[in-house]
Parts: structure tokens; sequence; C-alpha cells
């Protein structure tokens, strides 16, 4: 059952939404740290032409595409898990007062995004568990807050868990050129604090988070990347992560972003990943997608095919 649940936030911010998905005594909420950002389309994907646009304004959710304007609709999804054992976030969106200049959308933002999990009535200090699928700006943002002593863990009890594949691949590009920006920044004010404050563990590409969530590997957009599994009973909710970017990437599985380190790779990650996951009743819950981002992977004689979850609304 999904439903979309609203969320007063206070603070003289508007009411946000959210997509709430539960599996018996699971709870699984996406919280978007940017929503329905229109996005200019070849700036993700360069390949994408004019008539691209046009065939896939069609075959995707409504408001997804806007082939005249030449955008796609994306959104920074971090999850929150919610199971009996434990409360856990899936990647952690930008980040407030990051400093990213020549990502303007990124750069000294002010969101609400701790606003949103008190309103869900989750504190800092409530979360046991902060995965980064990969250390990308806008999946480790909210790692980490200023406080007085410089960027310390937002989230002070909780273990933060990441590929040692992909640490190790950035942090030899920050130790051979310590004056870079690696990363924008993320690396120095997202990721470092975390090794300092002891709290990040590097963790195998199918490492076992905590009981029924579990790592599994999808290198390629970036060199360690996974994706992450819940397994609920006989259901299971597969996060992403930038596997895909967009939903117009069911019909398009060729299509790779301008941000993937290995394209060739990067493809055969998603081809994997979507004909292993088609077909099995696997919850899909993409990082990048607007709402409706929970769905199944049906598969037909065109081909795959996303079903987003049926939604209900409800009003916190
Ligand atoms: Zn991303």
């Amino acid at each position: 059952m999904i439903e979309t649940l609203h969320v007063e936030i206070g603070h003289g911010r508007p009411a946000c939404s959210m997509d709430v998905l539960t599996l018996g005594q699971v709870r699984i909420v996406r919280i978007a740290d940017i929503d329905r950002i229109e996005w200019p389309a070849t700036a993700l994907f360069g390949a994408l032409t004019a008539d691209d646009l046009r065939a896939a304004a069609g075959a995707v959710p409504a408001g997804t595409v806007d082939a005249d304007a030449a955008t796609l609709l994306l959104s920074f999804n971090t999850y929150l898990i919610q199971t009996p054992d434990f409360t856990a976030l899936i990647d952690a969106g930008i980040g407030n007062g990051k400093e990213r200049p020549d990502r303007p959308a990124w750069h000294r933002r002010d969101g609400p995004f701790l606003d949103l999990l008190d309103g869900l009535g989750i504190r800092p200090d409530a979360v046991d568990i902060v995965v980064n699928t990969h250390l990308h700006a806008d999946h480790v943002g909210w790692n980490t807050v200023l406080g007085d002593a410089g960027w310390q863990p937002t989230f002070a009890r909780a273990r933060y868990v990441a590929p040692r594949a992909e640490f190790d691949h950035w942090n030899r590009l920050q130790q051979a050129e310590p004056s870079t920006l690696v990363l924008h920044g993320a690396f120095a004010d997202s990721v470092l604090p975390l090794r300092e404050a002891d709290c990040l563990e590097l963790v195998d590409p199918t490492f076992e988070i905590a009981p029924g969530l579990r790592f599994e590997p999808a290198a390629g957009h970036s060199p360690g990347m996974c994706v992450v599994r819940l397994t609920v009973g006989a259901a299971s909710v597969l996060f992403t992560a930038d596997v895909l970017h967009h939903p117009l990437q069911f019909a398009r599985r060729d299509l790779v972003s301008n941000f993937c380190a290995d394209a060739q790779m990067a493809r055969a990650t998603r081809d994997r990943l979507l004909e292993e996951n088609a077909g099995t009743g696997t919850i899909l819950a993409p990082y990048h997608f607007p709402s409706p981002a929970f769905g199944r992977l049906e598969r037909d004689a065109a081909g795959l095919r996303f079903v987003p979850q049926p939604m209900s609304s409800a009003a916190a």
C-alpha cells in the first residue's frame, strides 16, 4: 500500500508531500531534498535529441518530460526506512549550507529536510544507519551539518555505511591533489568528517548492512556504486541509486548520463539489474524520479514497462 502523506513542517514553509510505502511493520518514506526540479535535458543526457524527447514524452509518467522546453523533471530522494529493529536513511541528498558554486541548484541551500524528518517524528539522533550508495555530491550532503567545530555528522548516533571501492577511488584523488575540490567539495565537507568522527564503515559490495538490508554491486555510474535491497518477508524493495536517472531510460536503456564514469559499464549494470528484477514483483525506489517513484517492472511484448505503485492519499 502506498500513500501520499502531506507533512506540515512549520517555520513558514509550505507543506510537502512524500510517498509512503508500508510493508507490514515496515514503513518506507520518500523524502525529497529537492523535489520536482526542471533540468535541461541535455545537461543530464548529452546524447538526447529533440526527436528523442518528443518520443519519450508519451511513454513516461505525465509531466516528467517537457519536450517543448527540453527539460526533464527530477527529484533528489532520500528514502527513510523504519522497521521494528532499525531506522535507516538510503542516501543523503544535497544538504544545507554547502559551497557548490559550480552547481547553482546545490549552492548554499536552506532546505527543510531535517524539518521533514522531524514532522515524521524522526529526530537526528533516532537514525541508526545512513547508507551512501555512492559518494557524488547529491547523495552525501546531509551526512554532515555545520557545527561550531566545522562539518560534523548530522546523525550523531548513526553508523554511516559506504562501498569501500567508492571511498578508495575518491580518496586517492583527494590525496593526490589536496587542494582540489573533489566531488565539488563534497568529499571534504560531507565524507571526510565522518572518517574523523570514526563513524564511517567501508564495506564490500554484497555487505549485509542490517538484517534484511543488503548492498548489491552496481558500479559504472561511479567506480564503486552499490544499490540496496530491503527484504521484508516475501517483498523486496530495490533502492536503485543512479542506475537510472529518469523514467525515460526504461525505453532508452542505452542513454547514459553525462555524470557516468564508465558509460559501457553503466549500461551493462542497468541492463542486468532491470532484467534481473523485471516481472519479479520487486518494487523499485529510484533516487532521481519525482513522485510516483515507487513502481514495479513488468515485461510485455514491447519490452520492459515501469508500473508506478497505486497511490492513495492521506494527510498526516
Ligand atoms: Zn545522483
